[in-house]
């Protein structure tokens, strides 16, 4: 069942990649929320919601859900290690919330290498 997470538990991570996206000259664009065991449109209901891969950002303005990201796994641990750094798949995700309309295109790749995972602009 899919949930808000509360901001406590990816705040510190959120603010180190907003602080590596404003660095290199990006506009940080704030996330309106993060969602566990499935997509926002879902929460409080008892379905997952629609979803394709391990996680997904809501990143087209006119949807209401703009700035949401969603995560199928109901664990935090995906999202932020135990050192409280972000993980591969939120850098991956916050991405798209700065390079909307990109899909995994030059913009998101540049966004997610300033993010410092140049890994991830490899794989796709
Ligand atoms: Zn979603
Ligand atoms: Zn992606």
């Amino acid at each position: 069942m899919a949930e808000t997470l509360d901001l406590s538990a990816y705040q510190e991570a959120l603010a180190t990649l907003m602080e590596r996206a404003a660095a290199a000259g990006l506009r940080a664009v704030p996330v309106a929320g993060v969602s566990v065991g499935g997509c926002a449109e879902a929460i409080g209901t008892s379905r997952r919601g629609a979803f394709r891969r391990r996680a997904h950002a809501h990143n087209h303005r006119r949807d209401p859900l703009f700035g949401w990201i969603c995560f199928l796994s109901a664990k935090p641990e995906r999202l932020v290690t135990p050192s409280g750094r972000p993980s591969a798949l939120l850098a991956h995700e916050y991405a798209h919330l700065l390079a909307p309309g990109s899909g995994h295109g030059e913009r998101w790749r540049r966004a997610v290498t300033v993010l410092g995972y140049p890994s991830q602009a490899r794989q796709r």
